[in-house]
C-alpha cells in the first residue's frame, strides 16, 4: 500500500546534511511522523503500514518538489486553483530536470499522485480529474454527472471516495461528507459509473468525540461496504493531531500537513 520511495536512512541524511534548510526541515517532519506511525502501528500490533499521504495545501510548489526529492509521491490539496496551478508547475519542474516531457513523466510513475481532499463542486469536476489521481470527497449523487464526464478524458479511471460525516448530529446543510445512511446508496450508484472507480471512505474526525470512537463507526461502515464492494478497500483517516486513533482503527491513507510541513500562514 505504502507507495513512497523514501527509506528513513536517506530522510536522516537529508535531515543532517542537505545544504538546502527548507529541505533539511521537511525531512526532519516526515521523519517524525513516519516515526509516529511506526509506534501506532506496533502499539496494535498492525503489520501493513498506512500510506502517508502529504497534505500541501498553502504550501508552494518548491516544497513538493522537494517532497519529491526525499521520496514521497502522494500529495493532497483541498482548493482547485490552487492544486491545479501547483500540480502544473511541479509536473513542469521535475520534466525540466529530467529533460523530458511532463507526458512522459507522468506516465512512468515518476510524479506525483495528487490526492483532491477538498469539498467537491460539479462546476470543477473537469479541473480535477485533470491534475487528481483520486478524489477523497464525493458526497452526493450531484456531483456524479459532472465527474463521469470529466473522467472521460482520462486515461485512467478517476478513483473516488466517498466522504463520510461521522458527526453523530449532521446540520441539515452539512457539506462536507455523506450521512452513514446514505454511503452505500452513493457507493453503488459511483461503482456503476463508467470512468470512476469506487476507492472506499474518507472521513474527518469530529471536533466534540474522541477520534478513536468516530474512526471506530468508520472502521464498521468500512467493513460493511466491502461486504458489497471487496475492490473499495481505502479508508483516508487521520491528520496530525488524530494520525494514531486511524493508524490502530485500520486507516489505509492518512492524511498529514501540518507536522510534515510546518505551520500554515492562513489558518486552513
Ligand atoms: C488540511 C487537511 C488535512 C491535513 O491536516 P493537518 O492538520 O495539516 O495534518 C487532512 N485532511 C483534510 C481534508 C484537510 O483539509
Amino acid at each position: 500500500m505504502d507507495t513512497t520511495l523514501f527509506d528513513d536512512a536517506r530522510l536522516r541524511r537529508a535531515r543532517d546534511e542537505d545544504a538546502d534548510p527548507r529541505t533539511r526541515e521537511i525531512a526532519a517532519g516526515l521523519l517524525a511522523v513516519r516515526e509516529r506511525i511506526a509506534a501506532a502501528a506496533a502499539a496494535c500490533g498492525r503489520i501493513d503500514l498506512p500510506a502517508l499521504i502529504v497534505v500541501t495545501k498553502t504550501f508552494p510548489a518548491e516544497d513538493v518538489v522537494r517532497l519529491h526529492d526525499l521520496g514521497v509521491r502522494e500529495v493532497g490539496e483541498n482548493k482547485h486553483q490552487e492544486a491545479a496551478a501547483k500540480a502544473a508547475a511541479v509536473e513542469q519542474e521535475l520534466a525540466r530536470r529530467a529533460g523530458r516531457d511532463p507526458q512522459e513523466a507522468a506516465a512512468d510513475g515518476s510524479s506525483m499522485r495528487w490526492h483532491f481532499v477538498g469539498q467537491l463542486q460539479s462546476n470543477k469536476a473537469r479541473s480535477a480529474a485533470g491534475y487528481a489521481a483520486a478524489v477523497h470527497s464525493f458526497d452526493r449523487g450531484s456531483l456524479l454527472t459532472a465527474l463521469a464526464r470529466a473522467a472521460g478524458d482520462r486515461r485512467e479511471p478517476l478513483d473516488c471516495l466517498v466522504q463520510v460525516d461521522l458527526r453523530r448530529e449532521i446540520p441539515a446543510d452539512s457539506r462536507g461528507g455523506a450521512a452513514p445512511e446514505a454511503v452505500a446508496g452513493l457507493a453503488d450508484r459511483l461503482a456503476a459509473s463508467e470512468g470512476l472507480r469506487l476507492g472506499g471512505l474518507m472521513a474527518v474526525a469530529p471536533l466534540d468525540e474522541e477520534p478513536a470512537e468516530a474512526f471506530a463507526r468508520l472502521a464498521e461502515i468500512s467493513r460493511r461496504l466491502r461486504e458489497d464492494h471487496p475492490e473499495a478497500r481505502m479508508v483516508s483517516a487521520g491528520m496530525s493531531t488524530d494520525l494514531e486513533a486511524a493508524v490502530a482503527a485500520g486507516a489505509t491513507h492518512l492524511r498529514v500537513g501540518r507536522d510534515v510541513l510546518g505551520k500554515r500562514g492562513t489558518g486552513r
